[in-house]
């Protein structure tokens, strides 16, 4: 019988914690693999790229197990695994990357191209990722573990800072990756689109990097008011249309140095309405020439929700001529962990980047995920930590 249960999604706005398979060393093929660990899950965050799935908006399909931001404890090991033993906490990339090709020999792990037969790039529990069963589950199994994995250094503390820790897995990562590549550092003027915790992450990041001043723009008052609560500028999107006057309002110009676009493709306007390019074409706007826009938000290529039959297949109307003109640089696609998440794991275990109080993480049980979901979709200022085996709450 297995011991093993995960958030199982069922179709639009629908997931379900049920009884899963146990985790085998097997790739989603069907090959025995022996680089690979079973992990007994610590925890597993509630992420808004799931969301994206959950409502409906990609072409995931029913009985998906859910869940890519893992941490873990190492119970069991493949032959071929040498770096790791059995009772080490590990962190888990949301990147699925094989360590062998040339984009993972170039830290570009967010692109294996190996672990995912359609396309560059895997993920547990992701639609079109590689079919990696999801983690947000008691049990989970990770391949080519002694390349993926990042083992803490001492168990009692990672337990001590384990809702800091739990970040690792993507959106401390994924809001680091957004502020190095829009150029942020010391004495930066940075905006960041999104209050949610991809935001908060990425603002958290510019402020470690050095940045002089870190705005936040959202809809969400709530979410705003957590913004302003640990640290940065919050700017209410509601009240005016008029983006770079209110920067003007706290900084003095109507043009930052740095942008990060951490809201994605079911962005809205002022009006209210879907649009998917608002972001972006805002980003170019209040970008100083030369600047850079980082996109961490996520972009599809399929959105069977969208607006209209261009977006349906991934393609937005920019305007891109303005940011030709102004010479800028975009960057794009999903951080690549690796490159990151030991630096960030060391800022997290000496005091320097209290993520979990910036991101606002609330640890509830596996068994409550659908109602987590619900919450997170109705816009709570929160960050959901599922505590699959009650670890989190012991250590606390
Ligand atoms: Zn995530
Ligand atoms: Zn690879």
């Amino acid at each position: 019988m297995s011991r093993n249960r995960g958030v199982v999604y069922l179709g639009p706005g629908r997931v379900e914690v049920q009884d899963i398979e146990d985790p085998k060393f097997a790739a989603p093929d069907g090959r025995r693999i022996e680089h690979a660990v079973i992990l007994k899950v610590v925890s597993t965050n509630i992420c808004g790229s799931d969301q994206h799935m959950v409502r409906g908006r990609t072409t995931a399909e029913a009985g998906l197990v859910l869940g890519h931001e893992i941490t873990g404890e190492v119970i069991e090991k493949g032959s071929d695994v040498e770096m790791l033993e059995v009772g080490d906490i590990v962190s888990v990339p949301f990147n699925v990357a094989c360590g062998r090709c040339r984009c993972c020999k170039g830290q570009d792990t967010g692109v294996c191209l190996t672990v995912n037969p359609s396309r560059a790039g895997g993920a547990y529990g992701y639609v079109d990722m590689g079919g990696w069963i999801g983690g947000q589950a008691r049990y989970v199994m990770v391949p080519y573990a002694d390349f993926n994995l990042l083992k803490f250094p001492d168990r009692d503390r990672a337990m001590e800072k384990i809702r800091d820790l739990t970040m690792l897995s993507d959106i401390l990562p994924t809001g680091f990756h957004g502020a190095v590549r829009a150029g942020a550092g010391v004495g930066s003027i940075v905006y960041v689109a999104g209050a949610g915790p991809v935001g908060l992450a990425a603002a958290a990041s510019a402020r470690i990097l050095g940045a002089a001043v870190v705005m936040v723009g959202d809809f969400n008052k709530e979410r705003l008011a957590h913004a302003a609560r640990v640290g940065f500028e919050a700017v209410d999107l509601s009240k005016s249309d008029r983006l770079g006057d209110m920067i003007a309002e706290i900084t003095g110009s109507n043009e930052v140095d740095c942008a990060i676009d951490a809201v994605g493709f079911e962005a809205r306007g002022h009006s209210g309405g879907e649009q998917p390019a608002i972001v972006l074409n805002q980003m170019m706007e209040i970008t100083r020439a030369a600047g850079s826009i980082g996109i961490p938000g996520l972009y599809v290529t399929e959105d069977p929700g969208a607006v209209d039959a261009a977006a349906r297949h991934g393609s937005l109307s920019l305007r891109f001529g303005l940011g030709w003109a102004k010479a800028q640089s975009f960057h794009t696609g999903q951080t690549p962990v690796l490159k990151y998440n030991r630096q960030l794991m060391q800022a997290i275990l000496h005091d320097r980047l209290p993520i979990a109080d910036i991101v606002n993480a609330r640890v509830i049980s596996l068994e409550d995920a659908a109602r987590g979901y619900e919450s997170f979709d109705q816009g709570a200022a929160v960050k959901y930590v599922l505590d699959p085996h009650g670890d989190i709450s012991k250590a606390a």
